[in-house]
């Protein structure tokens, strides 16, 4: 059985997870863990799926300083004490650019065209591009896969590609890409088993996690999403503050003294629900307070996501489903429940009971508009790629240039 690596690199962290691939093309999840506390106070830690630990143990931080050495340390452990050797691996990248419009086999010529995009996720794309140049140094013959987070928007027609500036700043790539596109990807790709009344209709996803977006499903392919040119728009998130106003941003420079770096930190790190409520970034710790400045994050929170379903409606020209997903989405019902009574006008009436229970499907049997929630799994859709990809046959060519 061959067995495929996933790899979410981040900052000071690197998740990974393995899935053994089955003769019928299936894939089974084996192995989740992570380094976490790079640069300061490294651990590897692994489960298996029935969450068992399998290993849980600090990391010199001489021997593994960096992200790179982080997930060569946790390959060196699944290899040492696990006996398994990856064929491939599938890495998370968060973008793709206007060029990379599905996921892509990564040669030096490839990861040089991905650097282009540092500048576009400055947090990200560096520490996911750096996990693949060190496996890329070390063992070349090892396959890696690109899977982005922009691509599943690639589609998007013009009217929601662009913004109201000078077509130069579009032509070198100032877009509106949108993110969380393999949450999206994979919601789509099971819409049809745990939703077959609404997967081919209008629907509206929300990703509501520590990072949040949403995202407008025409057939099961994105038509328009919340998310623009960086991961900082659209709703709220935990320490970010979705839209804002430009206007603001250029406040902060002026007339608060913030260097490019300094807003940037801030509008990253500060905002969000910790900025609003000035107790936490983790809706679960605000569900919990009694403080009223944690209910009002959470109120304000619904409302931005209800603003945000109407124009993602108004895009589709109405909505037929919705979808709840990713930890707030699939784990609150008392989040969902106020979002959804900023949506009785479109239709959504949740059901209390199976909304408490964090059933499939939360809306009553007569609502007009069918809410579900759906656990998404963005590490399952990177490993499918990388079968696909990588599997004998013809595929599409590596770059898909978008006008
Ligand atoms: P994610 O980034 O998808 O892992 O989501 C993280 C967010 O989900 C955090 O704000 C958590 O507080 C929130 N979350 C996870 N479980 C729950 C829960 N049972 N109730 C409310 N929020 C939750």
């Amino acid at each position: 059985m061959d067995t495929i690596l996933v790899a979410n690199s981040g900052s000071s962290s690197v998740k990974f997870q393995v899935f053994a691939t089955g003769p019928d093309g299936g894939l089974e999840r084996q192995v989740r863990g992570q380094v976490d506390g790079i640069g300061t106070h490294p651990r590897l830690r692994a489960t298996d799926t029935d969450r068992k630990v399998l290993v849980e143990r600090s990391l010199d931080n001489q021997t593994v300083p960096d992200v790179q050495a982080a997930l060569i340390a946790a390959g060196n452990w699944l290899r040492d004490e696990l006996r398994i050797a990856p064929v491939a691996i599938g890495h998370r990248v968060v973008h793709g650019g206007p060029l990379f419009e599905r996921p892509v086999r990564v040669d030096s010529g490839v990861l040089q065209q991905l650097e282009k995009y540092v500048p576009l996720a400055p947090l990200h794309q560096p520490y996911n591009l750096a996990a693949i140049r060190s496996v890329l140094a070390r063992f070349p013959d090892i396959p890696q896969v690109a899977c982005f987070d922009t691509a599943f928007h690639r589609g998007h027609g013009e009217l929601a590609d662009r913004y109201a500036i000078p077509q130069d700043l579009y032509a070198e790539g100032v877009r509106r890409y949108g993110f969380h596109g393999l949450s999206y990807e994979y919601i789509a790709s099971i819409l049809p088993q745990v939703a077959p009344e609404i997967a081919s209709t209008r629907v509206i996803v929300a990703h509501l996690g520590s990072g949040a977006s949403m995202c407008a499903l025409q057939a099961r392919r994105s038509v328009e999403s919340t998310m623009g040119f960086t991961a900082l728009d659209g709703i709220p998130m935990g320490t970010r503050p979705g839209q804002i106003d430009p206007g603001v941003v250029l406040y902060l420079m002026s007339e608060k003294g913030m260097s490019p770096a300094d807003a940037q930190a801030f509008l990253y790190h500060e905002c969000g629900l910790k900025g609003l409520s000035g107790i936490s970034n983790d809706m679960r710790e605000l569900e919990n307070s009694s403080d009223p400045r944690a209910q009002f994050a959470i109120d304000y929170f619904a409302y931005r996501v209800a603003l945000n379903a109407g124009m993602l409606a108004a895009a589709m020209q109405g909505v037929d489903g919705f979808v709840f997903t990713a930890g707030i989405g699939e784990n609150s019902p008392k989040v969902r429940a106020a979002i959804a009574a900023r949506l009785a006008w479109l239709g959504v009436s949740l059901d209390p009971g199976a909304n408490a229970r964090n059933e499939q499907r939360v809306s009553r049997y007569e609502s007009r508009t069918p809410a579900y929630v759906v656990r998404t799994d963005e590490e399952l859709m990177i490993a499918r790629h990388t079968v696909t990809l990588l599997a004998p046959g013809p595929h599409p060519s590596q770059y898909e240039k978008a006008s």
